[in-house]
């Protein structure tokens, strides 16, 4: 459920800030995130301590309120307002948060949980906001779209059934037109990474490819593809026992045909296409054996001399055909790509590479109003060589001697762009946690739709 923005009071208990360096009545309890109600007032006040600093650490006082409401509650917006915080801020952390933790995602427990909590609605004597507050609403819809795919088991979120999903789910949104490749024109578009990640399946492989031209005049396209492998077992180079989350591997994907789905119902005057690249990365006699040579759309010959290391290889066929065929004026990827990318960055930021600076300040702006966290990582010749290495190939996909591979898997992918401007994301680190799809990057990829030209 999205909160509600009223104008008005209702019924429903007022919650208010009370900042510990504001004034406050003496009554209300000094403990963190504690709310103190004053019944005969209808009113109720939650302390904020002086260690909360920033948006951050608000977001978790926002969760204490909204994860499980005692009761309905009215957020006056207006004093939430602080040194540290914009009335915008407020609005984005308490839309977003409430839509997090109210979504409703797949489940196959007998028992749901049950709704006996309050709910939570917003309260500003303004109608300044009316305009933001369906605009963060729809966005949080799109993440909890993205999400959903996300933790839906891999034996039903196949390649087959997310394309058909996204092709039902998109139908009725104006201005998007979906178009979904089955085997047979996969080959004929020459995808043949796509074919050889997915030769061990049991399930076809599919590129959806959504469209939406919100400035038809312009020349200016951002194409945005993602990785969707439904499930990595590794191929031969397989994971072994150690196989937990990678239903997880097909977030990109799904982060990227949301983000366009949002920017459609938002009608931005922009040109945005979303590219899913889908299949599974599965294990039989059919499956690709490492040392396989294989041509890539573009003509590139490539050693697939690491079955795991499959991501690379379904996203430079997609990043080819968004230059080519979909002929981008910028390309932008998102992938959970690479272990290592966790040793540079843990789970705290997603790493961004770009081949241009002018982009990257675009895309760090987008990710500042969204409120995610980027770092930008180096493309470097030398993180190149590690992927020329093979005999007998143009490229191998994988050396075990490289130290850095998610900037050398950064450096292979851009050799499938055709030197258009390109922003890499591996959120391999921040897609998810502990079995929960977060949705990652689907506003920062809104926001930075609104920066095109
Ligand atoms: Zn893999």
């Amino acid at each position: 459920m999205i909160s509600k923005y009223e104008q008005k009071r209702n019924k429903s208990m007022l919650l208010k800030a009370a900042f510990e360096e504001n004034e406050f009545p003496k009554m209300v309890a000094k403990s963190d995130n504690y709310i103190t109600e004053f019944l005969d007032q209808n009113v109720a006040y939650i302390f904020i301590s002086k260690e909360v600093k920033n948006y951050y650490s608000f977001i978790k006082v926002v969760d204490s309120i909204v994860a499980s409401p005692r009761r309905d509650y009215q957020i006056d917006l207006a004093s939430f307002v602080t040194n540290f915080l914009t009335l915008e801020e407020v609005l984005r952390a308490f839309v977003l948060r409430e839509a997090f933790h109210t979504a409703k995602l797949y489940s196959a427990k007998e028992k749901q949980k049950e709704d006996k909590k309050g709910s939570i609605s917003l309260y500003l004597d303004s109608s300044d906001y009316l305009e933001l507050n369906n605009e963060l609403a729809t966005i949080a819809c799109a993440i909890n779209k993205t999400r959903n795919l996300q933790v839906t088991p891999p034996n039903i979120a196949t390649s087959e059934f997310i394309a058909k999903a996204i092709e039902e789910d998109f139908a009725k949104v104006k201005g998007l037109k979906v178009t979904v490749f089955d085997r047979k024109q996969i080959k004929e578009k020459n995808m043949n990474l796509l074919l050889a990640v997915n030769s061990g399946s049991s399930y076809e492989p599919r590129v959806v490819t959504v469209e939406y031209k919100g400035n038809p005049k312009s020349k200016e396209k951002y194409v945005y593809v993602g990785k969707g492998i439904t499930f990595d077992t590794g191929g031969y180079n397989t994971k072994g026992y150690y196989m937990d989350g990678m239903k997880f591997d097909m977030s990109g994907s799904a982060i990227v045909a949301y983000a366009v789905k949002a920017i459609a119902e938002l009608k931005l005057k922009v040109n945005v296409s979303a590219v899913m690249m889908l299949t599974d990365n599965a294990i039989d006699t059919h499956g690709t054996v490492p040392e396989s040579v294989v041509k890539s759309m573009s003509g590139k010959s490539v050693e697939i001399t690491d079955t795991d290391a499959e991501g690379r290889l379904v996203l430079a066929d997609g990043l080819y055909y968004g230059a080519s065929d979909l002929k981008a004026s910028l390309l932008v990827d998102v992938a959970t790509l690479t272990g290592s990318i966790l040793t540079a960055l843990g789970k705290t930021y997603s790493g961004i590479y770009s081949t241009c600076d002018k982009e990257w300040e675009k895309f760090k702006d987008a990710a500042k109003i969204a409120h995610e966290k980027v770092w930008r990582m180096p493309l470097h010749e030398d993180f190149h060589k590690p992927n020329k290495l093979s005999k007998v190939a143009d490229l191998n996909n994988y050396s075990t001697t490289e130290k850095a591979d998610s900037n050398t898997a950064a450096m292979f992918l851009k050799e499938f762009t055709k030197d258009v401007p390109y922003i890499h994301c591996d959120v391999a680190g921040t897609a998810d946690n502990k079995g929960m799809g977060f949705g990652i990057l689907v506003s920062t990829l809104v926001e930075f739709a609104k920066k095109q030209n």
